[in-house]
């Protein structure tokens, strides 16, 4: 037996997502869980997808950043039961490789060789169109669409007094930021620092150097508004790089010796260049946001050495989501992250191309479809 649900599905580059009814088995397979979403944010890795930045196979269903409850389970299916309230991570780990014994399931070689082409560990498809086609799910998620089967490790229970709109967004962009700021950046509090480009993933970076107590948090970026965004968020000083001289002023505010931390939240070869040309010796540039292919940095190898600076590469903010998102779930009930600002428009699935075209125009913050 197969449920019949809406998809919002991704054919060809630069084409609207054309919603279209797909179906899925009924019965998930062994080590799988069925969930039914409630909520889907709308990222900008979706858009790269959407405008052809990145390469994906088609059709796919987009979508990654979800949550909903647990509709049923596969056999052998152990930390999850029928009506959990779960949060979905593109890295469903399989517990066993040297990445996951290690303690980075980020690193996962299931993850690499399957959820990040789009595929279940099994490497095929769930989804199938009505013309018949397998429809591959962004990340092995694809929470544009009602409903999804996923590894068990994808799917990670919270508390169920969190309103699925705002847990959504753990499985993402707050990961991805907060996660940036503490895991990798590994913040202290006597540090500064900068966080360049204040989208989803910059907001939650910001506000995750403000959990673990950074002294001062610079966030730069070229739009006033989101510069105000980032003062709600915790930022205490902003510089607009479109009309200040970036350089001069993080040297103006850290008298000269420039910041500890800089996180990259953005995925652009000049705001990564940045980032690494403004540490203070010892400090640590880390690259949170996603670039489009082919793109190339050049840094002076000379600086690393003499100054003993760090650029290093933060994926899904270095997290381990079965502690992770339970953790940001509770660091919001209890008011010590911010997800209710985060969230700035809800719609519908049949609206998510106006979500994109917000996303061009720089509006907003999220965009949550609810199902
Ligand atoms: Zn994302
Ligand atoms: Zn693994």
């Amino acid at each position: 037996m197969t449920i019949e649900f809406d998809a919002a599905v991704f054919r060809a580059p630069d084409a609207p997502l054309t919603v279209e009814r797909v179906s899925l088995p009924d019965t998930p397979p062994p080590g799988e869980v069925l969930v039914r979403l409630k909520a889907s944010g709308v990222c900008h890795s979706d858009l790269h997808v959407l405008v052809g930045e990145w390469e994906v196979p088609a059709p796919m269903i987009l979508g990654h950043e979800g949550a909903g409850i647990v509709e049923s389970v596969g056999e052998g299916v152990t930390t999850l039961a029928e009506g959990d309230h779960v949060v979905l991570s593109w890295t469903p780990s399989c517990r066993r490789c040297r990445y996951c014994v290690s303690g980075r399931p980020v690193l996962c070689d299931m993850v690499s060789r399957h959820s990040a082409n789009h595929l279940s560990f099994d490497g095929r498809t769930r989804v199938t169109a009505a013309d018949d086609r397998d429809v591959h799910s962004f990340a092995g998620l694809g929470t544009f669409g009602q409903y999804t089967l996923v590894p068990e490790s994808g799917a990670i229970a919270i508390r169920d007094d969190a309103p699925f709109e705002q847990a959504a967004l753990i499985g993402c962009a707050v990961t991805t930021g907060v996660g940036a700021a503490v895991n990798t950046a590994k913040i202290r509090p006597s540090d500064t620092v900068l966080v360049l480009g204040c989208g989803g993933v910059g907001l939650n970076a910001i506000q995750g150097a403000r959990l673990v107590g950074a002294r001062r948090i610079i966030a730069a970026d070229l739009s006033d508004r989101k510069l105000e965004q980032a003062r709600v968020f915790g930022a205490t000083d902003v510089i607009n790089s479109a009309r200040e001289d970036f350089e001069d002023r993080v040297s103006q505010l850290t008298g000269g010796r420039g910041v500890e931390v800089a996180i990259e939240a953005i995925g652009l070869l000049r705001t990564i260049e940045s980032a690494y040309a403004v540490l203070a010796r010892g400090g640590r540039a880390v690259v949170a946001g996603q670039v489009a292919d082919g793109v190339r940095v050049s840094i002076d190898p000379f600086v690393l050495s003499d100054q003993e600076l760090s650029l290093v590469g933060s994926n899904y903010g270095s997290s381990k989501p079965a502690v992770d998102f339970p953790l940001l779930v509770e660091h919001y009930l209890n008011h010590r992250i911010d997800l209710d600002s985060l969230v700035t428009r809800v719609i519908g699935l049949a609206d998510v191309d106006e979500a994109f075209d917000e996303m061009k125009r720089g509006v907003g913050i999220r965009t949550v479809i609810k199902y």
